[in-house]
């Protein structure tokens, strides 16, 4: 299958009004197109067609008890496929709608399992990306997309991102460039009496308690090397992995810089290449293998935005093993080490 990679900027112009018709018209026959949102980018079907939705898993490879995200651009569409919607979840679409932040129910009918991976309950996110809300309104509503990889392999943040993972295996990528934030939607359960983190993301607890009051954490996000199964079963799987092995040294930052240094120059002297993420004001610190930095730690969030990015370049420099600082800031940070302890599949070294 030949892949057309189509630019487009946002939904102003008739240009890119035309592309995202004709990207809706492929989603509404059944088809698979992956599109910019601000988290990253995503694999989108039709969400009430269960055949479209069978193809996003194959095109992904993602196991088909891992279900997907229904993507809306109203409140309207929300009351066609969520059961009840309680209070305090209205109050979090006011707040944080359209945004990072998706949101479960329990499912109406209409809902097929092919697209809830067999659940009884969905997940709901209203995207704020121009072209993610344009293109659901052109695709008829509703919007099935997991994140637009290879199962396992980092997130897209770039439409090169995706073209290297589904090249051939779609019809069309929508390029609407860098994603804003990089890492994927806080996830929030509401199908119990008390809203329970699923997935932490941009939108941290502090944030979510200001609205729902009572918040609690999915104990197997929390304890994960404890055993105990996360809610969200996308959260079970090793997964946002570089083909590199991906090691995390945490501790009192010096010892770390001095750490990483020695675990780099055996490399050198064993014939290995390591890469190291670092920061902005650590990056001078290292003497051996390629060096990258991530972002700066006076600003998370453009930690978040090249964790993914990050992951791929050494894929593509075909380093021998990774080693990396660690970013546990209190907002966006804790996204961050979730996602980077689950890539380097839980494996740190404290100092
Ligand atoms: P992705 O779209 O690739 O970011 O993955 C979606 C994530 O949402 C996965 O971790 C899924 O397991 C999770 N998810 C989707 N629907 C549900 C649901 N009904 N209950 C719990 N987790 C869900
Ligand atoms: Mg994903």
């Amino acid at each position: 299958m030949k892949t057309s990679i189509i630019k487009i900027k946002d939904n102003q112009d008739r240009s890119d009004q035309q592309k995202i018709r004709a990207a809706g018209k492929i989603i509404r026959e059944g088809g698979v197109v992956a599109f910019p949102t601000e988290t990253v980018y995503g694999l989108g079907a039709d969400a009430l067609n269960p055949d479209a939705a069978r193809k996003i898993y194959e095109a992904k490879g993602r196991p088909s008890d891992n279900p997907l995200i229904i993507h809306i651009a109203d409140m309207e569409a929300l009351e066609q496929i969520a059961d009840s919607v309680p209070p305090l979840a209205r109050k979090m679409a006011e707040r944080f709608w359209p945004g990072p932040l998706t949101m479960i129910f329990c499912k109406r009918d209409v809902v097929p399992m092919e697209t809830t991976g067999g659940l009884e309950t969905v997940a709901v996110r209203m995207p704020r990306h121009p072209v993610a809300l344009a293109l659901i309104q052109a695709a008829g509503g509703y919007i099935a997309a997991p994140s637009a990889n290879t199962s396992g392999r980092p997130s897209p943040t770039l439409a090169e991102h995706v073209a290297e993972d589904m090249e051939g295996r779609i019809p069309m990528i929508l390029d609407g460039g860098a994603v804003g934030i990089g890492i994927e939607s806080t996830i929030v359960d509401f199908s119990d009496e008390i809203p329970m983190v699923l997935r932490p993301g941009s939108i941290t607890p502090d944030m979510i308690r200001k609205v729902t009051g009572d918040l609690r954490m999915d104990p197997g996000l929390i304890e994960e090397n404890s055993g105990v199964r996360p809610r969200a079963p996308g959260m079970k799987y090793k997964h946002y992995a570089p083909r590199a092995e991906l090691i995390l040294v945490s501790g009192a930052q010096d010892k770390v810089q001095e750490k990483i240094n020695v675990l780099a120059r055996e490399a050198a002297m064993s014939g290995k290449t390591a890469g190291i993420i670092g920061t902005d004001e650590s990056c001078g610190c290292y003497g051996y293998g390629i060096v990258k930095s991530i972002g700066t730690r006076y600003d998370e969030e453009t930690i978040a935005r090249h964790l993914y990015g990050i992951l791929r370049e050494f894929d593509q420099q075909d380093v021998d093993v990774i080693y990396s600082e660690c970013f546990s800031a209190p907002g966006i940070g804790q996204a961050v080490m979730n996602r980077l302890l689950k890539a380097a599949g839980q494996r740190m070294i404290e100092v």
